[in-house]
């Protein structure tokens, strides 16, 4: 004996122009990473040793193509590099750290963690250097639907 099933319509037009609008704006935005970071290392022979961690928002859906890190120092430091090959420049006490990305994937829950050296006049104000503030940039690109490349 057969009981008859009755199809089901899976109605998704909905879904998908949710996924579209939310994605298809271009622009930047300041309010979709967790941001944090913390000395590791105070004195490495000529640096301080951060630890960085960045992880994006799982609220919010977007295509990021760069973010910037600006993390500001508690006095002017003098040189500063990131590993990962991150560009790096030092004005002041603020050190801008910027990465690109080069993914066609949304950014929902990246999340990433480098180490940052921060070198300032001399060895003591060196080690005393601390972390003050962090602020970025996230910039995103209108997706591109069907796109490859
Ligand atoms: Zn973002």
């Amino acid at each position: 004996m057969k009981t008859y099933e009755k199809p089901v319509v899976i109605e998704n037009e909905d879904l998908a122009e949710g996924v579209f609008a939310a994605s298809g704006d271009s622009g930047s935005s300041s309010d979709c990473w967790t941001v944090s970071g913390r000395s590791v290392q105070d004195w490495n022979g000529s640096h301080n040793v951060f630890e960085m961690s960045a992880i994006h928002s799982t609220g919010v859906v977007h295509i990021t193509t760069q973010v910037t890190f600006n993390y500001t120092f508690s006095t002017p430091v003098t040189d500063a590099y990131a590993e990962a090959g991150f560009s790096t420049t030092v004005s002041g006490n603020t050190v801008t750290v910027v990465r690109d990305l080069h993914a066609n994937g949304y950014n929902s829950g990246d999340s990433v963690t480098f180490k940052l050296w921060v070198k300032a006049a001399d060895e003591a104000t060196t080690k005393a250097i601390a972390l003050n503030s962090i602020s970025y940039t996230c910039r995103h690109e209108t997706n591109v639907q069907g796109g490859n490349d």
